[in-house]
């Protein structure tokens, strides 16, 4: 992509974000109550809850904190699944997709009490998720997500907006009416990750960056032996935080376990220079979050500094600067296609990240050979990794939580960590927007 003020792959999140600057450098070792692995929010929000219960708790990571998914995503911080509820409930029975929706929900209210009672200065602010119909067909099929989400009692915060009303939602031509989840969310997750590292050191955590696990052996039932970049140390008990594949020299037990689980998608961003007033008011007059519904669809919200962050899963491609302007390329012409009043707009940050996708798009939770984890929250992750952070914790400190993402979880056929197939999934996807 030509022209992007800032390098390629930086995100504006972590960018515009005050530095972490509580790792710990030298060797780790010893003996410790927790090994928590990898630093992005599920990590960063277990390790706070456990130091908080006075627990000793190291935190171990591969890259920079916050460096993955957590500190590259939207900005979004949804409520309701990823997934139609009906169309979940259909699959797995009321019950099951009732406790699914409505953890999302909870994992909302997570996400801002910690905030609030962290006192962390993130702009958390609850703007409500649209979710834009691209063709009139998809209209049809919110309405009745929308009347099953009523009739079930699921979720009375829902409404539609017609195709006659969208010019009071959004100052595009593109759209055939949307339905509004009213207590969506969304923060600057640049501020608000390093601001649980922060709050997670304050409370006695040791944080190490630049210090991949490469392999971890159980010693007894309560002893763990972890090797790492920086040395090997003692865990009673393990929390694998990794987002999912983690990085290639964790190619050892455990990580093949989860390898054979969860699909690395690249998913990219970019956000333009700061726009007027004027010009948010013309295009996104109630600065909601805005999902389209197309199966390669787009995302977008404004920044704190009034910036269109937008977002799209543009080419089935993993993210590297290559790719990241390669695909910022592609957002571009999706952004003005959808507002030609941004033609002339300058694009200042263009980055990409991995997304970690479950075959059923379904988050996991549980443990592994005496480990726990959590991941595989498939491009849907903000809320829930906050919140199954604070869950796991307390399930490791011996309290009860309710986890509604401890499923059954096949291994993908044929698969052992490289995607070979998202080239023919992605095409696959892009006919199916055209057809349907
Ligand atoms: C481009 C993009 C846009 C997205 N947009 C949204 C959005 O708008 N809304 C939403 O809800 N979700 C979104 N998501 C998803 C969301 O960001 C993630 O679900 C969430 O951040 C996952 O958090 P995590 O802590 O589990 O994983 P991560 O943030 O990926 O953190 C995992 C960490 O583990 C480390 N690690 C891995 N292996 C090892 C190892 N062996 N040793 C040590 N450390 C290791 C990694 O380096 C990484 O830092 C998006 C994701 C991407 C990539």
């Amino acid at each position: 992509m030509s022209a992007v003020a800032h390098p390629l792959g930086l995100s504006y999140w972590l960018d515009t974000a005050p530095a972490f600057t509580g790792a710990v450098e030298g060797p780790v070792a010893g003996q410790y109550d927790v090994c928590v692995v990898g630093a992005g929010f599920t990590g960063l929000s277990a390790a706070l809850y456990l130091a908080r219960t006075g627990a000793k708790v190291v935190v171990v990571e591969a890259g920079d904190v916050m460096g993955a998914a957590s500190g590259r995503n939207g900005g979004q911080c949804n409520s309701g699944t990823a997934h139609d509820y009906g169309a979940l409930a259909n699959r797995l029975g009321k019950d099951q997709a009732k406790a699914m929706y409505r953890a999302y929900a909870a994992s909302v209210d997570t996400v801002e009490a910690m905030a609030h009672d962290e006192a962390i200065d993130c702009d958390f602010n609850r703007c409500g998720r649209l979710k834009l119909a691209t063709k009139p067909e998809h209209f049809q099929k919110l309405e009745k997500a929308y009347e099953r989400l009523i009739v079930d009692g699921v979720d009375r915060h829902v409404k539609l907006v017609q195709p006659a009303d969208m010019a009071s939602e959004i100052g595009s031509t593109q759209f055939h009416g949307g339905l509004v989840q009213t207590t969506g969310a969304q923060l600057h997750v640049g501020r608000f990750g390093r601001g649980l590292a922060d709050r997670a050191v304050s409370a006695g955590a040791q944080i190490f960056d630049q210090c991949a696990v490469s392999a971890i052996r159980r010693l007894s039932d309560a002893k763990f032996e972890v090797t790492s970049q920086r040395g090997t140390f003692e865990a009673a008990h393990i929390l694998l935080a990794t987002g999912g594949t983690g990085p290639s020299s964790s190619n050892s037990e455990p990580f093949q376990y989860f390898r054979k689980r969860i699909v690395p998608v690249g998913s990219f961003i970019i956000a333009t220079e700061p726009l007027s007033e004027a010009v948010l008011d013309q295009i996104v007059p109630t600065r909601r979050n805005y999902v389209t519904s197309k199966n390669v669809g787009n995302y977008f919200r404004v920044s704190p500094d009034h910036r269109l962050i937008f977002g799209g899963r543009a080419r089935f491609a993993m993210s590297s600067p290559r790719s990241d302007g390669k695909s910022g390329e592609v957002l571009k012409r999706a952004m003005t296609d959808i507002f030609p009043q941004l033609m002339g707009v300058r694009i200042e940050y263009c980055w990409g990240g991995q997304v970690d996708m479950t075959e059923d798009r379904l988050p996991r939770a549980g443990t592994h050979e005496g480990m726990s984890f959590a991941m595989g929250y498939s491009g849907h992750g903000v809320q829930m990794s906050v919140h199954m952070g604070q869950v796991m914790g307390a399930k490791i400190a011996g309290r009860e939580a309710e986890n509604p993402w401890d499923l059954n979880w096949s291994a993908i056929p044929f698969y052992t960590g490289r995607p070979w197939f998202l080239p023919v999934v992605g095409a696959y996807y892009k006919l199916q927007d055209i057809l349907h």
